[in-house]
């Protein structure tokens, strides 16, 4: 299946994979200019991720983050979007090829923009994920938000006292902001939300374990701004385990060795969440290997000046995919590379600018942020750091400025204008589905990756089979 606009031949063709932060804002900065866009994502909607730690604590609904892509550009005519997930890139036939549930498409473009951005790593140990989800996908979120609040809901019902305690433990692997904020979340939610609304437990007796392997938290924001941190979290009841590695997640629990003693340390627990690590796109790689250049350990690209990889000038990946002056895998890195590469390619159709004339991309840094707890975050602004209650009113503003669409904006400052008057949370919803898909579609691939391997196993052995009991085989 080949797509093509309809009324646009002739255009210079753009295709964008990703319409995260990276790829939506590229796709609004060719809002007018003369050029054909398709913008390919295998979700329908741009995922606002900061706030995904408040979707799994049922501060915030799925909807409130995660806009229809196909809604926001709706009124830009020159651009055409399409669900599916790109399998492949060709650089010499400069042509994308995206898989729409079954069906292959081709697209054909003359510039590329890569903003696919990055999943979740384990470091090599991706049995840990089958126990300890990760928080990239609106999926993720909602199965932290099931087995959070199914953690509650079966200690309320068991006689097993040390299986109540391992219930009742929550933890959290990864020091960064993710891990941070959610830590914070849950001691919100076990000590303030749902304090009156068991009968058998006290959610006062949670325990809330946040595991780093570093000697801070928040280590980007450095080290003043890390033990702020550290101390409300403690203050708040969350354990703080610094130094350590988890060697271990398990259905029980996770253990956990000290990097200074080398003492290990098990942790019984049901819910276990993994915000440690992150590993760019495969499809990096996939571009890279074709023009030459090696990525880095975590899959990360490393790009021109211009954000082009090796002598393709027309092949530009951003975002968390990026590798350029240890820049961080944050919103604003990715935001303003698509606006780059966008004005880039403007440039270069409207006004004939040749690739040589290419100013080099010039990040400008609008500083970090990470929420505590309520009234309570850090902000890190070059030299200049913030915490507390300034710093959760900067953090509230920007959130709100970047969140897109009029309708979520309203909702989210009336839900936080809410959390902070009152205990309650109003989006607890949990089911079994958003408890086990994952899990589930998990095994369904390897069972048919077994299948599959065992039918082609059974077609080489009647195809090439000479002097073998083909009958047995096909029985
Ligand atoms: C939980 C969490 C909290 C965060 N908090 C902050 C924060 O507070 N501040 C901050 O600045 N940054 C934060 N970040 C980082 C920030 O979200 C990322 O740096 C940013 O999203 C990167 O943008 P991107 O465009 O490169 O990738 P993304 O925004 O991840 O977008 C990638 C897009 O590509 C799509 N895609 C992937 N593979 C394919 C494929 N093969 N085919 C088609 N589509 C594909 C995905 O569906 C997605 O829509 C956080 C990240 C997470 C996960």
């Amino acid at each position: 299946m080949s797509f093509s606009h309809r009324n646009m031949s002739g255009r210079h063709r753009v295709v964008i994979i990703g319409a995260g932060f990276g790829g939506l804002f590229a796709a609004k900065k060719f809002k007018d200019a003369d050029v054909a866009v398709t913008i390919v994502d295998r979700t329908n909607h741009h995922l606002f991720q900061p706030l995904l730690y408040q979707v799994a604590t049922g501060i915030l609904s799925s909807g409130e983050i995660a806009p229809s892509i196909r809604q926001i550009l709706a009124n830009q005519d020159n651009v055409r979007v399409v669900k599916g997930e790109v399998r492949e890139v060709d650089v010499n036939a400069k042509r994308v090829t995206a898989d729409l549930g079954g069906k292959d498409a081709v697209l054909d473009y003359d510039s590329l923009i890569v903003a696919a951005g990055a999943g979740q790593s384990y470091f090599g140990n991706e049995h840990f994920a089958e126990f300890a989800p990760g928080m990239k996908s609106i999926d993720d979120a909602l199965e932290i938000r099931a087995r959070v609040t199914g953690a509650f809901e079966r200690a309320e019902i068991t006689d097993d006292p040390a299986e109540r305690e391992r219930l009742l433990t929550f933890v959290v692997v990864g020091g960064g902001p993710t891990g941070v904020e959610l830590a914070g979340q849950l001691a919100e939610m076990a000590y303030r939300t749902l304090r009156d609304e068991f009968r058998s437990i006290n959610t006062s007796d949670t325990r809330i374990v946040l595991v780093d392997g570093g000697p801070q938290v928040l280590g980007p924001f450095g080290k003043r701004l890390g033990r702020k941190a550290s101390h409300r979290l403690e203050a708040m009841g969350v354990e703080v385990v610094l130094n350590s590695m988890v060697t271990d997640v398990t259905r029980e629990g996770v253990k956990f060795k000290d990097m200074k003693t080398n003492e290990e340390t098990f942790v019984p627990s049901y819910a276990k969440i993994w915000s440690a690590g992150v590993a760019a796109s495969p499809l990096g790689k996939h571009i890279a290997e074709q023009l030459g250049v090696e990525v880095d350990r975590a899959g990360r690209v490393p790009v021109n000046r211009d954000l082009t990889v090796g002598e393709d000038r027309n092949v530009f990946i951003i975002g968390d995919m990026m590798s350029l002056d240890r820049l961080p895998g944050v919103a604003q890195v990715a935001m303003q590379g698509g606006q780059y590469a966008a004005r880039t390619i403007i440039d270069e159709v409207e006004n004939g600018t040749s690739p040589e004339a290419r100013k080099p991309f010039d990040y400008f840094d609008k500083g970090s942020m990470a929420i505590v707890s309520r009234f309570n975050a850090v902000v890190k602004m070059n030299k200049a750091e913030v915490s507390g209650f300034v710093g959760w009113i900067m953090w509230l503003v920007l959130h709100l400025l970047y969140m897109v669409g009029f309708r979520n904006r309203a909702v989210a400052a009336f839900s936080w204008g809410l959390n902070s008057v009152s205990r309650r949370r109003w989006q607890l919803v949990a089911t079994r589905q958003q408890l086990h898909a994952r899990n589930a579609i998990r095994k369904l691939r390897t069972y048919e990756d077994e299948e599959g391997k065992r039918s082609i196993e059974v077609r080489d052995n009647l195809r090439f089979g000479e002097g073998r009991d083909t009958r047995a085989v096909s029985d």
